[in-house]
């Protein structure tokens, strides 16, 4: 993730990019591992080694079948068996790989059409459009939102492809403190009162800009909060549920349903489909006026390749068994939705006893836990890689110096003996690494 401060900061600066050079040029061989099958809640991994920072990368030969921490395969949906992967194997024979042409063109298939329609029923919006890649549904949709002479006001924390969409609107932008929602009325009382008099607002449109579930955190948007100051302050609000799409709420529609708010209070639902329903791409849904307006001026729409059958069969046979209309399998959707609910309390409050200081809210599938000193972050992947885990890590510029993390991502496929033994092994490499605080003295985060 990239903050941006005063909206236009270069990407890296020097000491970053130093930093970045000198120091994950010693620890390559903790990030990309090949992976050798379906990322699923085990995975196959190809070992690395790095020698010194100048030399390409090598590899040991050796292959871990390991318990997958690392990747976002929230519903377990990312498994190549069962019936998502029959219906995919069934497009891909009847609709091919590609439309070979954009979505204005003759890329429109009647399943794109109907995936719309669900993707808008699913999350309560009147309608969808759907983008073949979720990182572009961020960065070529907010320049066709926002523009020139518009305020985009944007958590600090937000996700790198909300911060490109940004830049790339012309429109000017304002960041406000992480999940800050006085911090973020203080910026729209400032913006507001820019306007000479005062009743007047000098932008021609305000775009909020948050995440439903900040996946480097773990925490939620103070949705409530935020609807209530879209009311008094009359801006846009866009929220992107990359990670809590499919994940949250008791139904798994997110973060209105999880906060019980009207999703017609959120002008904007964005979302992908790569975390809980195991495919690729995104969606942007809300008023049947703006989505018509993004089908005709998003480039996303009219330059780029519509999404391949094989992918929207597996976003819409995963969604149709969330939402209970698989007769087949109605009660599968519910059941692991239950399932990564338990899940992610259970491994979450089993590394706060074992006297870990981790991050985020109750119930979130994502559990980060600091690490505080860079160099434990190697040591820590490796000694994972070692025990068969695969996790990420993650350290400055993603996160301030001090507080590197791992990142855990928990799956609705992983069972109760798989998280025993990742919290035993992970309770051993703490010890290993200095990590805990003693029982009840963990401070809080
Ligand atoms: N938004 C957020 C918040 C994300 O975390 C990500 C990727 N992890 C994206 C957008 C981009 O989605 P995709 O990986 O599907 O391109």
């Amino acid at each position: 993730q990239l903050r941006v401060q005063n909206g236009f900061a270069p990407m890296v600066s020097d000491f970053e990019s130093l930093w970045i050079r000198r120091l994950y040029g010693r620890i390559r061989d903790c990030f990309n591992r090949p992976i050798t099958g379906v990322a699923g809640g085990r995975v196959s991994l190809l070992e690395r080694f790095s020698t010194d920072f100048n030399r390409s990368f090598q590899f040991t030969g050796r292959l871990h079948n390991v318990l997958n921490l690392a990747s976002y395969n929230y519903l377990g949906f990312a498994q190549s068996e069962g019936p998502c992967a029959d219906k995919v194997e069934e497009a891909l024979r009847e609709g091919g790989i590609t439309q070979g042409s954009t979505r204005s063109e003759a890329g429109r298939t009647m399943l794109l059409a109907e995936t719309e329609d669900m993707v808008a029923r699913f999350v309560g919006a009147e309608a969808a459009l759907i983008v073949s890649m979720g990182y572009a549904t961020n960065a070529l949709n907010i320049p066709t939102l926002a523009t020139k002479g518009c305020l985009i006001i944007s958590d600090e924390l937000n996700h790198s492809s909300l911060v490109t969409g940004a830049r790339l609107s012309g429109a000017s932008i304002r960041v406000f403190r992480h999940n800050n929602t006085r911090d973020l009325e203080k910026q729209l009382r400032r913006s507001i009162a820019q306007g000479q008099p005062r009743t007047h607002r000098p932008w021609k449109k305000i775009l909020v800009v948050v995440e439903g579930l900040y996946s480097m955190e773990g925490e939620f948007c103070k949705l409530p909060e935020i609807v209530e100051l879209r009311r008094r302050y009359k801006f846009h609000l866009f929220v992107d549920e990359a990670h809590s799409v499919g994940a949250l709420g008791k139904r798994g529609r997110g973060i209105c349903d999880h906060f019980g708010v009207d999703p017609r209070e959120v002008d904007i639902l964005m979302g992908t489909f790569t975390k809980s329903f195991g495919a690729a791409g995104g969606y942007i849904a809300g008023s049947r006026a703006l989505i018509d307006h993004l089908r005709l001026h998003s480039h996303s729409a009219v330059y780029a390749e519509a999404m391949s059958v094989p992918v929207l069969a597996q976003v819409s046979s995963s969604m149709r068994m969330i939402m209970g209309e698989d007769r087949e399998n109605a009660v599968l959707g519910q059941q692991k939705l239950d399932q990564l609910a338990i899940n992610s309390r259970y491994f979450a409050q089993g590394l706060r006893d074992l006297g870990f200081m981790t991050l985020g809210d109750a119930g979130s599938p994502v559990v980060p836990l600091l690490l505080f000193n860079p160099a434990k972050i190697p040591a820590f992947s490796r000694e994972c890689l070692r025990r068969n885990i695969a996790v990420v890590v993650v350290s400055y510029p993603a996160t301030p110096i001090i507080t590197g993390r791992v990142r855990f991502c928990i799956s609705a496929s992983h069972t109760r003996a798989d998280l025993d033994y990742a919290l035993e092994q992970i309770s051993e490499i703490g010890d290993l690494l200095m990590l805990k605080f003693h029982k009840g003295v963990a401070p809080k985060a």
